[in-house]
């Protein structure tokens, strides 16, 4: 990908119509007509009118907690469909979709359940009289989403937003709009009132014009570096909080002393777990030399042994890619890497014909001036780097520009915790592959972004944190 003249990557916005293009079948099985300028103005007043009304006055907190439960209640109720729409419009397996349906569940739950205590006033030190820091709601929030998990984005906004009392409209991926409606069904569904949470298919200028309009306080945005550093910047021009949950080029690393069956086992799941499309994934394993040898012989068993089929065949453990362009993205990538001499270990294998599938690869031999070594692969492709030492894996690991997450295996915790600690990202995890649940906060430094979704810095993103001083 270029590089523009600030360092951030470039990648031209193609404007797509908001349509499910199966990605097995490659079937178009449904599209859907944009919004009008009119009906994002609609979207805007009834947000606007909601957010000045009772239903978001901290009075009111527990009836839009009970929303949150009925919203779990209804994904629920409706878990088989909704996991039905991501295989349908994204191509994920249909057991990983079920898991996703059931992280957005947990995360309506969580913050029903503890929306509460998260926004109680906390009181601050005696030093001009009484002090205390209330949670008020701000406005209404934009949340600009990816297709990867079609649901979890939305709830990962949606969710404390609800909590907090802050209406939320949302441009989801143009991929993916039988999740993005489904959404806004099941949570009008469960009780919220019009203008709590409205799904918009717009363009990035109807994007730019709600991010400029004085309504909307917050700007909450999933996605790639490209777009999130226009967005970031629209919203920085109008002086917009801003959240921003960008790619990343997560390290996967194996120390010598480590169960290296054990690592090199979670190592294939972390990066061909939903096609290798993950923000998270295991995208560059780092091994030290004592470990190389074996886990290099189990990762590259299980990337060639990987069953590509339908996604929702059971006995499919390798799911198509979102989309034709992804696909062809991802093979231009690899090929620019073998191209300025990379090593193929495995990779570049037949594929069925029917299908967007990508034959999981693994490159090694990747020199610092390989375009490879600072990109994201948002695909089956892994790195494999061989290190001698600690210290070589801290500085590869932090010879990055972004800063998302990462895993450490060892035999030593003390010794992984010294490491995670040199390591310049915003989430590490010691003997697991890199994970996501409520009640932990998500989110990356450098390119990866800033502020955090989930857990208690999340639902604090977007909220008045109000002082109040009674004199003594
Ligand atoms: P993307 O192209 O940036 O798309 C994300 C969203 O931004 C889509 O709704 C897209 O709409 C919209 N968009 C794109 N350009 C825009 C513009 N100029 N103005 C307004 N909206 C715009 O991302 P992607 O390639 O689909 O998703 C993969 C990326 O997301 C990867 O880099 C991945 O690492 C990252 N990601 C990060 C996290 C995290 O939490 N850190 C989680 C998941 C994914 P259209 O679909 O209409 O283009």
């Amino acid at each position: 990908m270029p590089l523009s003249g600030t360092g951030v990557c470039i990648k031209e916005h193609i404007k797509m119509a908001y349509q499910t293009r199966n990605p097995y079948t490659d079937e178009v099985v449904k599209t859907f007509t944009p919004h009008t300028d009119a009906e994002v103005e609609a979207a805007l007043a009834a947000g606007h009118a909601l957010y000045k009304s009772d239903w978001a006055a901290p009075a009111n907190m527990a009836a839009r907690l009970d929303t949150l439960r009925r919203l779990a209640d209804v994904m629920t109720e409706r878990k088989e469909e909704l996991a039905r729409y991501i295989s349908i419009d994204m191509g994920k397996l249909i057991g990983q979709s079920r898991g996703e349906v059931q992280s957005c569940i947990d995360i309506a739950r969580y913050y029903a359940d503890n929306g509460a205590r998260l926004l109680a006033p906390v009181p601050y030190p005696d030093v001009l009289g009484e002090a205390w820091v209330e949670h008020h709601p701000i406005g209404i929030i934009l949340a600009v989403e990816p297709w990867n998990f079609p649901f979890y984005q939305l709830i990962r906004v949606a969710a404390p937003a609800i909590a907090a009392g802050n209406p939320v409209v949302v441009k989801h991926a143009s991929n993916v709009p039988q999740c993005a409606q489904a959404m806004e069904d099941v949570i009008r569904e469960a009780g919220a009132p019009e203008g709590a949470y409205t799904n918009l298919f717009i363009s990035p200028d109807q994007v730019a014009a709600i991010i400029a309009d004085d309504r909307v306080q917050g700007v909450a945005l999933t996605g790639s570096e490209y777009a999130g550093s226009i967005v970031a910047g629209q919203a920085g021009a109008k002086l917009k909080k801003a959240t921003m949950e960008l790619g990343g080029n997560d390290v996967f690393v194996v120390l010598d002393d480590a169960d290296v069956a054990r690592a090199a086992k979670t190592a294939v799941g972390a990066r061909l777990y939903n096609a290798g499309q993950v923000c998270t994934a295991a995208k560059r394993y780092i091994v030290q030399a004592g470990a190389a040898e074996e886990f290099t012989r189990i990762v590259l068993e299980a990337f060639q042994s990987v069953v590509m089929g339908d996604p929702l065949d059971e006995a499919s453990t390798l799911a198509p890619m979102s989309s034709k362009r992804a696909k062809e993205d991802l093979q231009q990538q690899l090929d620019r890497a073998v191209a300025n001499g990379a090593k193929l270990l495995c990779g570049n294998a037949p594929v069925p014909a029917q299908g967007q599938f990508f034959a999981p690869a693994v490159l090694t031999d990747i020199s610092r001036d390989n375009p490879a070594y600072f990109e994201e692969f948002f695909g089956p492709v892994a790195q494999l780097y061989v290190v001698e030492n600690d210290d070589e894996v801290v500085a590869l690991a932090n010879d990055s520009h972004y800063g998302l997450g990462g895993t450490i295996f060892s035999g030593d915790v003390e010794r992984a915790k010294r490491l995670a600690s040199r390591i310049e990202t915003g989430m590490v995890f010691i003997n697991q592959g890199g994970d996501s649940v409520a009640e932990l906060p998500f989110g990356g430094v450098k390119r990866s972004g800033f502020g955090r979704e989930l857990g208690d810095l999340g639902i604090k993103e977007f909220v008045n944190q109000k002082l109040v001083v009674v004199a003594k």
